[in-house]
């Protein structure tokens, strides 16, 4: 750095969305002061999870061969449970992996080792309490103990991001736009893990799991395989936690409980819990990402696409574009808002905006569903794989017969696949 306390870019927060931005302005050769209020980078961090692959070899060419990545995802499952029983669907495939699964501890530390081959210049410990402004504009931040100066600021702190509230770009986050997540890392041998989920030492699982304790409610629950644990959890709406008077961890022991579940984390040992907030508004929750000398990203920016279990991906891409416009700004030495808006034109040609703006409605159609979705559509598949497979002395016509009367009552059902109710309630006729 030319001048002890100024630098061109001060990016705050190493998670996805600041090391992404850091690593993109140290390799165009600009200053770039990389801070984070952890210990080291991932030191705070929780996550689920995966990463994907082509966004983040975007920034990290054929990063499997080097980085400290746990497993390839070859299979995807999705559990539909009831009480006590449930349904599941596989998706396995071959060939390159579309995302791999990671520790952030490992892996938002070796990204940050990248950063700082490349130039960058990384302060860990360093909690950055307010940012620096000068007639409104943001010239630096502030860590209580030293200040620090910069031509452009990125914001990338995460889904709380008190420095953009600080700005008045966020508001308070609405408890229907966040969701409180819980996980725990469970311990197994790898064998173990290689045998419940079919995968072997290359491969690895990715669970998603809807009802059974997590019913009625905007919540998801998810398994990951890692080398030799499992990282299960599961994430709910904060108004919905609180509707329902529920206690996450008492929650969480219901799920691992479960029967469908147990089998798979059985005997291991919980060797970490955690929890963390992730950002579920989508679109409509997006706030204004730039002003003068400053821009925001990832998490903190709202950019989650949670229809698809999205977060990194779009964390690293709006990170690298609010780089490259930072590089474009610096070379004009022009760093007012209307330059930086070019950050927020990018995002929308990209898949952050492009995919987030597809799904600006969903989460209002699956909260309206929420009853159907996660309660009677998992109730109906073991019903109906029940009739399926289980010989008695009740005539098949009977069965189905009542099966379908009761399928074709549901408000729920009958709003959502009237063409289906349709077919049925002609059947039954018959
Ligand atoms: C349980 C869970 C499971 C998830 N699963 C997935 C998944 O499978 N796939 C996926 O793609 N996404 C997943 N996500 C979402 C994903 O983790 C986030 O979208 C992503 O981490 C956002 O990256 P970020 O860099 O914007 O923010 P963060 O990763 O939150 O990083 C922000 C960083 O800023 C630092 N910081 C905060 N405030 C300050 C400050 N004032 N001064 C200095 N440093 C500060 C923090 O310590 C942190 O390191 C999951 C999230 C959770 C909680």
């Amino acid at each position: 750095m030319s001048n002890k306390n100024k630098t061109e870019v001060i990016v705050v927060g190493a998670g996805p969305a600041g090391v992404s931005a850091a690593i993109t302005l140290a390799r165009s050769g600009k200053e770039v002061l990389l801070v984070e209020r952890g210990d080291f980078a991932g030191d705070k961090n929780v996550f689920g999870g995966t990463i994907y692959t082509e966004q983040t070899a975007e920034i990290f060419p054929e990063f499997w061969k080097t980085a400290p990545i746990e497993r390839a995802v070859s299979s995807q499952k999705i559990f539909m449970l009831t009480d006590n029983s449930s349904v599941q669907f596989e998706y396995k495939y071959e060939g390159e992996a579309n995302a791999y699964t990671v520790y952030r501890s490992k892996w938002d530390k070796w990204c940050v080792l990248q950063a700082q081959k490349e130039g960058a210049f990384f302060a860990p410990k360093t909690l950055v309490k307010e940012l620096i402004l000068d007639n409104g504009k943001v010239v630096g931040i502030d860590t209580g103990m030293e200040k620090f100066y910069s031509d452009i600021v990125i914001i990338a702190d995460g889904v709380n991001s008190l420095l953009a509230k600080q700005l008045g770009l966020r508001n308070k986050i609405k408890d229907k736009d966040v969701s409180l997540s819980v996980k725990e890392v469970i311990k197994l041998p790898k064998e173990k893990i290689e045998d419940r989920f079919l995968i072997n030492e290359n491969t690895g699982a990715g669970c998603k799991i809807l009802g059974g304790p997590l019913k009625d409610m905007m919540a998801l629950g998810f398994m990951y395989t890692n080398k030799d644990t499992i990282s299960l959890g599961f994430s709910a709406g904060i108004d919905d936690l609180k509707k329902h008077k529920i206690i996450p961890y008492e929650l969480l022991e219901q799920l691992k409980n479960h029967p469908s579940i147990l089998p798979y984390i059985k005997n291991g040992v919980t060797v970490e819990y955690s929890s963390h907030l992730i950002p579920e508004g989508g679109f409509n929750s997006i706030p204004k990402i730039y002003d003068n000398r400053v821009m925001i990203a990832g998490d903190a920016a709202m950019l989650v696409n949670n229809v698809h279990f999205e977060g990194t991906n779009l964390a690293m891409l709006s990170g690298r574009l609010a780089a490259e416009t930072a590089i474009d700004a610096l070379n004009r030495q022009d760093f007012s808002a209307s330059v930086l808006s070019d950050y927020y034109k990018k995002l929308q040609n990209s898949i952050v905006m492009k995919d987030l703006e597809t799904h600006k409605n969903t989460i209002d159609v699956l909260r309206k569903n929420i009853h159907a979705l996660t309660s009677l559509y998992p109730e109906f598949a073991c019903e109906f794989f029940d009739i399926l497979t289980s010989a008695d002395s009740i005539p098949k016509k009977v069965k189905y017969n009542n099966f379908m009367k009761k399928f074709i009552k549901h408000k729920g059902i009958s709003s959502s696949f009237p063409l289906l109710v349709y077919v049925l309630e002609k059947c039954i006729k018959k």
